[in-house]
This record gives structure tokens, sequence and C-alpha cells, in this order.
């Protein structure tokens, strides 16, 4: 999940679609690679610093398995959580060999076995976000139904194609998701109308309603799913997750 634009929802789809698909038994990794923490704390994962956590994957080599723990949503729900040592890994790993692939080995080298990582990538455009789109084989984009929604997506799309040509051939664009909608404003249409009409059918069918429960939901320490299973914000996500499990992966699929 990125976008370097912020509050866009990056967090909330990690969250509750790795709570949709682990409701249904698949097996979720969730990797938090915001030094907010966001997505650790929306688990009920613990992330204050000096926890294990993904910092010290990147920077010290120690194996993912060792950071990962459970979540307190699932029973096949884990996650890799963010401390804010983070926060200094961006100019940490300028001097480190293999800067980019970092994430990607961590990821080959892990002895779990899971049917889904989910990254949640910080608001910017990084070497932490580069070593999300070194490790993905799908990028997922969430846009806010908002004005200015599009702007800045022109950078994002020239880094990808930049990760596909030099670091991570098998990189594709697959999935818009259309957050925050709000039925009631004729701007929220239009965006959904330019989106469709740019992004064609990798924009999801199921778009996530502007749902006060979903944003409730982290103080918590709980998805939407757990502290509101029934509140339209969590049949979005669950709608969203069938689609995505549905489509299944095309590894030649569309070019960004
Ligand atoms: P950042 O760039 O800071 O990491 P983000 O892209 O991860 O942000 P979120 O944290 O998921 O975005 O969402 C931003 C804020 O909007 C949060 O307070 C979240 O609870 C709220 N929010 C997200 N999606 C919805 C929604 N569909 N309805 C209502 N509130 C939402
Ligand atoms: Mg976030």
């Amino acid at each position: 999940m990125a976008n370097q634009k912020g509050g866009v929802g990056k967090t909330t789809t990690t969250v509750n679609l790795a709570a949709a698909l682990a409701s249904h038994g698949i097996r979720v990794l969730v990797i938090d690679l915001d030094p907010q923490g966001n997505a650790s704390t929306a688990l009920g994962v613990d992330h204050h610093s000096g926890v294990p956590s993904i910092y010290e994957v990147l920077l010290g080599d120690r194996p993912l398995d060792e950071v990962i723990v459970a979540s307190t949503e699932a029973p096949e729900l884990f996650c890799a959580p963010a401390t804010i040592d983070l926060a200094g890994a961006e100019i940490e790993l300028v001097s480190l060999v293999a800067r980019e692939n970092r994430l990607h080995r961590a990821i080959q080298s892990m002895k779990r076995e899971v049917d889904y990582v989910l990254i949640d990538c910080p608001p910017s455009l990084g070497l932490l976000t580069v070593n999300a789109l070194v490790a993905a084989r799908e990028l997922l984009i969430p846009i806010q139904c908002e004005y200015y929604a599009l702007e800045g997506l022109g950078m994002l799309l020239r880094n990808v194609e930049l990760v596909q040509a030099h670091l991570n051939q098998d990189l594709r664009l697959s999935t818009i998701l259309l957050t925050m909608y709000d039925s009631r404003t004729r701007l929220a249409d239009q965006v959904v109308h330019e989106v469709k009409e740019h992004f064609g059918d990798r924009v999801l069918g199921t778009t996530i309603p502007r749902n006060v429960r979903l944003a409730e939901a982290p103080s918590y320490g709980q998805s939407a799913l757990t502290y509101d299973p029934t509140s339209r914000g969590s049949l979005s996500y669950l709608a969203a997750a069938r689609e995505l499990a549905e489509r299944g992966f095309e590894p030649n699929g569309a070019d960004v």
C-alpha cells in the first residue's frame, strides 16, 4: 500500500484488508514500514522504542521471523511492528550495501509461511517506500475521493517505473482503491469518474465510504472488523478483500 500523499487511507486499508482476509482463515503478515507505527497500533501490537521491530530487520540484519508477533485480531494475522527508530532509517540506509533490497531479502529468507504480505508504507517516496516497491509484486494505491487526489500521483508512478526498470521487474500497479467516498458530494463522484477513466479496471469495484467507525477503531487497538463488524466501513473492506482474493494475481498483467 503506497501513496506519498499523507492521510489517504494507506494504514486503514492495510489493517482492514488484512483483518478481512484473516477472518477467512487466510494467513496474513502486515509489515509496518512507517515510523508512526499506526498499523502496529491498529493491530494492538506493542511498538514502543526498544521492541524488536522492522528497523532491526532493515538496518541490523535481524531475521524477520524474530520480530513478527501475533496480533490480537485473528489467529492467522501477524505483524512486524515499526518503532520510532525507523524515523532514522531513511538516512541510515543511504550508506548501506543493497540499501533498496533489504526488505526483499528479509521476506525471501522468512521461514514463517503466509499467504499474503501487506506492507504499509510511510507518506514519502524515500528509501523505505522504495524497499517496499522492490519487495512487492503488487502495488495498491489508495486514493482519497477529494480534490487534489491525483496530484502527486505522477511522481509515484514515475518511481514505480524506475523500480520496474532497475530493481524489480515483477512489480505491477495492480490495484487502485478509492477511499473516504462521500456520496453527498458531487466532487467525490467527479474524482471516482476521473480515476476510473485513467486507471480502468485496475480500480476496484468496491469503494470505501467515509465511515467514522474506521477512524475510531485504531484507538481501541482494533481493526474496524473487530470493533464494529457490521459497520459500512467494515463491510466495504470485506468486499474489497473478496474482490482482491477473487482476482488473484497475474504476473504478466498490465504495466503502469
Ligand atoms: P499517513 O500518510 O499519515 O500514513 P494514511 O494514508 O495511512 O496516513 P490513514 O491513517 O489510514 O491514512 O487515514 C487517515 C485518517 O483518516 C485516519 O485518522 C483514519 O482513521 C481516517 N480514515 C481513513 N479512512 C477513513 C474512512 N473511510 N472514513 C473515515 N475516516 C477514515
Ligand atoms: Mg499510515
